[in-house]
């Protein structure tokens, strides 16, 4: 019933699992079926405080019942205080954009650094150098962005120009010319395999961006927001980027993307601006969802996580060599390496019936991205049923 009406009435650009969840608490999940799930995906990264917090619930009711959306031609209080609380957050003198998705924050991003790299009117400096394997979004601006070259459907073009790729980092001041304004990373990179970049590497990148005048804009839509454990992680790689963007883990689930920039009086009224972005009901959502996470991490809930979820996914390695090599990522980001392609489609089934949801990323690796409030008894029971899956394989 419900996959014969998606498949008739909903543009098949997904390759659907037919699944009809129909409730969750946490990280615990239920289909119509009445079979139970641990997710360790949290819908890519955006469920970050569970599914069916009823302190999100609370807060997403109250507003709703005020006022949902009055138009950015107006102040608008929980937008206001939500950008002062990301801003607190981060410990950077910034100040925010409001979107609703990554790709429409990695659009914002770019019209800064281009306008940045404006002079006498005209763009002097435009081109940004991305990653090969980076990931920055699905529209034609942030798809030419991403640099994985392969989603670039010849059928799509004509695409913008500005664009270049360095295969990764030691590459980047190869493509610097005359025309560069900036480079976009992500610290971590999720779709592209969940791959952390040396902490080194990335500080001596933002030393010599600095040094040259170029902008560093990272792309924190699915690292940020306390999934490294710091609320960004560019406060784990301890550096200072000029353009920060995040979306997924910001409203719990509610749409909403965000650009933070230390260049505060680039833009001017009228250059930038978005119908739905930042309205009262995703800033209620957020504030309420930043709340919740800021006190999972000050009462150690989130370290406590990330050190229960790295001494089981390194433990699943060493007990199923046959099937993984290795495990990536930081925090609440993390992969575990299939030795191939075939055998990560694999597992990405076996343990979906069993009752427990994992993510692809990259090629060959299996991607973990629970809640942030995942419970210590939730994790054991995924791992339990992870375990009974692989042992099928
Ligand atoms: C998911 C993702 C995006 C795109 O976000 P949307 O909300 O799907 O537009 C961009 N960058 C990164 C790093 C992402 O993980």
């Amino acid at each position: 019933m419900l996959e014969a009406m998606d498949k008739e009435y909903v543009l098949g650009t997904y390759a659907r699992n037919y699944v009809n969840f129909t409730h969750g608490k946490n990280a615990t999940l239920f289909d119509s079926e009445g079979k139970e799930y641990i997710d360790f995906t949290s819908g890519i990264g955006v469920v970050s405080v569970g599914h069916g917090n009823k302190r999100v619930a609370d807060a997403i009711y109250d507003q709703a019942q005020k006022i949902i959306h009055i138009s950015n031609l107006f102040s608008i209080e929980p937008q206001a205080k939500l950008a002062k609380k990301l801003v607190d957050l981060s410990g950077f003198s910034m100040q925010c954009f409001f979107a609703n998705s990554g790709a429409e924050a990695n659009e914002g991003a770019i019209k800064i650094a281009r306008k940045y790299g404006e002079e006498d009117g005209k763009i002097k400096r435009y081109k940004i150098i991305t990653l090969e394997s980076s990931f920055h979004g699905r529209t034609i601006s942030s798809l030419k962005a991403t640099g994985q070259t392969d989603m670039h459907a010849t059928y799509f073009g004509p695409y913008p120009d500005g664009f270049v790729y360095a295969k990764d980092l030691e590459d980047i001041p190869n493509h610097i010319d005359e025309h560069t304004v900036g480079v976009m990373i992500e610290l971590i990179q999720g779709e592209g395999g969940v791959h952390a970049f040396d902490i080194q590497q990335i500080q001596d990148l933002a030393k010599n961006l600095k040094k040259q005048n170029l902008l560093l804009i990272v792309d924190e839509v699915q690292t940020g927001v306390f999934r490294t454990g710091d609320f960004l992680a560019s406060q784990t790689y301890n550096i200072e980027p000029d353009i920060i963007t995040l979306a997924k883990g910001v409203g719990g689930g509610v749409p909403i993307g965000v650009v933070m920039t230390r260049l505060k009086d680039l833009l001017k009224a009228g250059d930038h601006g978005s119908t739905f972005g930042g309205n009262y009901l995703s800033c209620r959502a957020a504030l309420e969802v930043l709340d919740i996470l800021e006190e999972s991490a000050n009462k150690g809930v989130i370290q406590k996580n990330i050190e229960t979820l790295e001494k089981k996914l390194e433990k699943t390695v060493k007990d199923f060599p046959k099937l993984f090599e290795n495990t990536s990522g930081v925090g609440l980001i993390r992969g575990i390496g299939a030795r191939s392609a075939d055998i990560q489609g694999a597992v990405i089934k076996a343990t979906f019936e069993k009752g427990v949801l994992v993510l692809k990323a990259g090629k060959n690796r299996v991607r973990f991205l629970p809640p942030l409030t995942i419970t210590t008894a939730e994790i054991e029971a995924g791992f339990e049923r992870l375990y009974h899956a692989l042992e099928t394989l």
